[in-house]
C-alpha cells in the first residue's frame, strides 16, 4: 500500500489536495462561517469519495463540515502540521505499512500533543479490528469496520464525536480560563500591578475567546451611578483607559453601549455583545466583547468569572486606598497627619493665593495631661479638633502635626488670629470638666512665592516659636526678618557642627592674677571658633545656640579636655600652683554622664581635681537652685572647685550661695567697668566683695582694664583679678611663653 499521489479533480496539487469544500459550497462563501473540520485519512480513493458522499449536507450544532483528505499517513502528518482545530479524524489502519494508522495515532497524541481531536479508526475487515488494549493504549476513540458504514451510521458517528470534541474543547477552555483567573488572583494581591494585571488577563481572555485584543472593555459602576462608571479592564487600544472614567472613552459607540448596558442592567446581544454582570448593591460590570459572533455558554461563563475577579481586584484597590487614607490620618483625631498635610500643601500648586497656613499649639497641654491624665488629654484634643472644624469652616484643612500642635490651612479670613482666638474663646467641656484653654499660633501667608510645604511649615514653626516667647495665647505671622534670623541661626548651628568636627574650635587662656602682687594664680579657658572664612565668631554669638541645640555637650567636653591637657602641660613645666577655670553650662551639668566624664578627663590629664574650677553663671544658679545644688555636690565631692560667674547680674540669695558650696565669686565686668562712671556699679562691686568676705569666699574681678580699676578693687578688699590690664586671652603656646617671661613657676595659693 502506498500513498496515492493522484490529484483529485478539485485539488490538482498533492500538497493542496487535502482541501475540498463541502460538495456544494454556498454561492457566496461567508468568510466568517465556522466549520467542523474532519480529516479523512485513507489510501483508498473510493473511501474518500464514499465518505464525502455520506456526509453531504450534515450539520452538527448548526455548523457544516469541512473535509480534509489525506491519501497516506505521511500526507496526514504534513496536513496535521499545518492545519489546526480538527475535530475528528477518520483513520484507516493499514496504509503504507500494516501499522501506519496506529503509528499516526501515536504521532498525533504524543508528538503533536493533540488530545482533543477524536480519532475514529476504520478497518477493512472485521479481522483487522484492533484489540481493546490497543484502543486504550493508543487513545483511540472509536473504531468501525468500513463495510458496516452506512450513510446514517457515519453521520451518527461523526455527530457524536464532534459533540464530544466540542465538550472537550469547552472543558479545556474553562480549565485554562479558570487556571488563568486563579493564577492572576494571586497577583491581585499585589495591587500596585493591577492595571498591568488587568491588561494581561484581558489579553489572554481575548485569546481564549478567539477575538482580537481590541475587542474587550469592561466598565464598573457603583451605587448604580452610571455617570461615575470606570473602566476596570480593557484590551489593546483601550488599555490605557483602565482606571479612567467611562466618560473618557473616546469611541462614542463603545461608550454609549457600555453605558446603556449598565443603565438597563441587561445583556445587549445585538451588534456586538455587551454583557451585564450585576453584583448586587448597585455594583455591576458591563463587558463589551467584540467577538463578531454570538458567544457560547462556556465563553459567557468565563467572562462572568473574569468580570467577578476584575471587580474583586478593584474592590481591593478601593480597600487599599482606604488603608492608605487611614494611615495618613491621625488615629485619635481622624484628621490628616503631618506627612499627608504637607502633601496637600504641596498639592495646592496655583491655588495658594488668599490662603494661610497656621500651626496652633495648645498652651501648657503637658500640664493638662499631668493634672487630669492622658485619657482626658485625648478628650481635650478631640474637643479642640471638633471646635476647630466648626469655627474655621468646613473647607479649612486640619491636621495634627505634633502631640498638641494642629495645622490649619484655609482662607486668610478664617485662618487668622481672630479665627484662632474664636476657637478658644469659650471654655471646653470635657468629661465634666470646664477647661479654659488658650493656644499660641504661628501663621504664614501662602501668597508669596512657591515655597515647598516643608519650608512653609518651618516658617510657621518659626512664627509659632516667636509667638510662644510672650505670654499664653500669642499669635504671630511669619515675617521675612524672623525667617532670616531663624535661617541665620540654622546656618550658625550648621557651621558650629562642622567646626567641631573639622578642628575649627580651639581654646584660649586668659591669665588671672593676684591683684596686689600681680602673681599669676591661674587662667580661664575661653572657647574660640574660627569659621570657614577664617573669621572669629564671638562666643556670645554661639554659646547660647550651642546650649539650645544640645551641641554644648560635645563642645563643653572638648573645652574641658583642652583645658585639662593644658593644665597638665603647665604642671609639667613647673606651674604646679596654676588653677584653671572652665565655663560650664547647666545642660552639661545635667547630662547623666557628666561627673564620670569629668573624673575621667582629670585622670587622663593627670591633674589634681583641686586645680580645676567650674564656672557657672549666676542666672543658672538661680534657675533651679535645688537641682543645681545636687549636681554641684557631685562636682565638689570629686574635689573640683566651683565659681559663680557674672556675679551681681542675678539675684541669688545668701542662703542659696551658702548651700551651693561655691569657692569663688567672679564680679561681672560690667560693674568693674562701670565703677568709674556709675555709683550703682561701684556700689554693687562693693556689695559683692563684702558678701564674699562674709561667706568666706574668694572674690575675683573680671574685665580689669586699667590701673585705677585695679587700685579701686584692691581698696575694696578684692584679692583677684582678670582682664586686659594683665593679659588678653591667648593660645596655649603663647600662654607658655608669657608665663616663662614672667619668670619662675606659679606658687600654690
Ligand atoms: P565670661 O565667662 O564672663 O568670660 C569673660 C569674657 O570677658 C571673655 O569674653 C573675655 O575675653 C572677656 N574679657 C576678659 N578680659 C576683658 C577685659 O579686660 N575687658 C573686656 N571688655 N572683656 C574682657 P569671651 O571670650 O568673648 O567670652 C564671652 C562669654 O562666652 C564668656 O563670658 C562665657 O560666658 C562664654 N564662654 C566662653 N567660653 C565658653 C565655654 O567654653 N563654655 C561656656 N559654657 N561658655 C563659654
Ligand atoms: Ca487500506
Ligand atoms: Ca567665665
Amino acid at each position: 500500500m502506498h500513498a496515492s499521489p493522484d490529484p483529485t479533480p478539485d485539488s490538482p496539487d498533492p500538497d493542496r489536495l487535502a482541501f475540498s469544500e463541502d460538495d456544494a459550497p454556498p454561492p457566496a462563501p461567508d468568510p466568517d462561517e465556522r466549520f467542523w473540520r474532519v480529516m479523512v485519512v485513507d489510501d483508498d480513493e473510493d473511501v474518500h469519495e464514499a465518505t464525502r458522499f455520506a456526509l453531504l449536507g450534515l450539520r452538527v450544532n448548526g455548523r457544516r463540515l469541512q473535509l480534509l483528505h489525506a491519501r497516506s499517513a505521511l500526507q496526514a502528518r504534513r496536513l496535521l502540521a499545518s492545519e489546526a482545530d480538527i475535530a475528528v479524524i477518520l483513520l484507516d489502519v493499514v496504509m503504507e505499512t500494516d501499522d501506519a494508522g496506529l503509528r499516526l495515532v501515536r504521532h498525533i497524541r504524543e508528538d503533536l500533543g493533540l488530545r482533543r481531536v477524536r480519532i475514529v479508526l476504520r478497518t477493512g475487515q472485521p479481522g483487522q479490528a484492533p484489540e481493546i488494549p490497543t484502543i486504550a493504549a493508543f487513545d483511540i476513540d472509536d473504531y468501525q469496520v468500513k463495510a458496516e458504514f452506512t450513510r446514517v451510521r457515519l453521520q451518527t458517528v461523526l455527530t457524536t464525536h464532534i459533540r464530544a470534541y466540542v465538550q472537550l474543547q469547552a472543558l479545556e477552555a474553562t480549565r485554562r480560563g479558570l487556571e488563568l483567573i486563579v493564577q492572576s488572583s494571586a497577583s491581585l494581591l499585589r495591587i500596585r500591578g493591577l492595571a498591568r494585571y488587568a491588561q494581561g488577563v484581558v489579553t489572554q481572555l481575548c485569546t481564549i475567546l478567539g477575538i482580537e485584543p481590541e475587542g474587550l472593555i469592561c466598565a464598573q459602576v457603583e451605587d448604580a451611578r452610571v455617570d461615575l462608571a470606570r473602566i476596570v479592564a480593557a484590551a489593546g487600544a483601550h488599555g490605557p483607559l483602565v482606571g479612567r472614567p467611562l466618560a473618557d472613552v473616546a469611541d462614542l459607540a463603545v461608550r454609549e453601549r457600555l453605558a446603556q448596558c449598565l443603565r438597563e442592567g441587561r445583556n445587549l446581544m445585538e451588534d456586538g455583545v455587551c454583557l451585564y454582570f450585576g453584583q448586587g448593591a448597585g455594583r455591576a460590570v458591563a463587558a463589551l466583547v467584540n467577538a463578531g459572533r454570538p458567544l457560547d455558554a462556556t465563553e459567557m461563563q468565563l467572562l462572568r468569572a473574569f468580570c467577578a475577579n476584575i471587580a474583586v481586584g478593584f474592590e481591593n484597590v478601593a480597600m487599599y486606598r482606604q488603608l492608605v487614607e487611614l494611615a495618613s490620618r491621625d488615629p485619635l483625631l481622624l484628621i490628616l497627619n503631618r506627612e499627608r498635610f504637607a502633601e496637600r500643601i504641596d498639592g495646592l500648586q496655583h491655588q495658594r493665593v488668599g490662603k494661610t497656613l497656621a500651626l496652633i499649639d495648645i498652651d501648657d497641654f503637658a500640664g493638662i495631661n499631668d493634672a487630669f491624665g492622658p485619657r482626658l488629654g485625648d478628650e481635650v484634643l478631640k474637643a479642640v479638633t471638633d471646635r476647630m472644624g466648626r469655627t474655621l469652616g468646613g473647607r479649612t484643612l486640619l491636621a495634627r502635626v505634633g502631640a498638641d500642635t494642629f495645622g490649619a490651612l484655609g482662607g486668610a479670613r478664617l485662618v487668622s488670629p481672630q479665627g484662632i482666638r474664636a476657637v478658644f474663646a469659650e471654655p471646653f467641656e470635657v468629661a465634666g470638666e470646664r477647661l479654659q484653654l488658650s493656644a499660641s499660633a504661628g501663621l504664614v501667608r501662602l501668597d508669596d512665592g512657591p515655597a515647598t510645604a516643608a519650608q512653609l511649615l518651618l516658617d510657621a514653626q518659626i512664627a509659632l516659636k516667636r509667638a510662644k516667647r510672650g505670654e499664653r495665647g500669642g499669635i504671630e505671622y511669619f515675617s521675612a526678618a524672623a525667617g532670616n534670623e531663624a535661617r541665620g541661626r540654622r546656618q550658625l548651628i550648621h557651621g558650629l557642627r562642622s567646626a567641631l568636627r573639622n578642628g575649627g574650635l580651639s581654646v584660649v587662656f586668659q591669665p588671672q592674677v593676684n591683684l596686689a602682687s600681680e602673681a599669676v594664680i591661674g587662667a580661664e579657658a575661653l572657647l574660640r571658633w574660627q569659621d570657614a572664612d577664617g573669621g572669629w565668631v564671638a562666643p556670645a554669638k554661639f554659646i547660647s545656640l550651642a546650649e539650645q541645640s544640645g551641641m554644648i555637650l560635645p563642645i563643653g567636653e572638648f573645652v574641658l579636655r583642652s583645658a585639662c591637657a593644658q593644665l597638665g602641660r603647665l604642671r609639667e613645666l613647673g606651674h604646679t600652683g596654676f588653677r584653671m577655670g572652665v565655663n560650664t553650662s547647666m545642660a552639661q551639668l545635667r547630662s547623666p554622664g557628666f561627673l564620670a566624664m569629668l573624673a575621667a578627663t582629670l585622670a587622663e590629664a593627670g591633674v589634681p581635681p583641686q586645680a580645676l574650677e567650674l564656672e557657672i553663671t549666676e542666672s543658672m544658679a538661680m534657675d533651679d537652685a535645688e537641682a543645681l545644688q545636687r549636681l554641684l555636690a557631685g562636682v565638689k565631692a570629686l574635689g573640683v572647685g566651683v565659681a559663680i560667674d557674672d556675679f551681681g547680674t542675678g539675684y541669688s540669695s545668701l542662703a542659696q550661695l551658702h548651700r551651693l558650696q561655691v569657692d569663688r565669686l567672679k564680679i561681672d565686668r560690667a560693674f568693674v567697668q562701670d565703677s568709674s562712671t556709675s555709683a550703682v556699679g561701684a556700689t554693687l562691686a562693693q556689695v559683692v566683695v563684702e558678701l564674699g568676705r562674709a561667706l568666706g569666699l574668694a572674690v575675683m574681678a573680671e574685665g580689669v582694664e586699667t590701673q585705677p580699676q585695679q587700685e579701686w578693687l584692691l581698696s575694696l578688699g578684692c584679692q583677684e583679678g582678670q582682664g586686659w590690664r594683665f593679659a588678653r586671652p591667648m593660645p596655649p603656646a603663647k600662654l607658655e611663653s608669657w608665663l616663662a617671661e614672667r619668670g619662675g613657676g606659679t606658687p600654690l595659693v
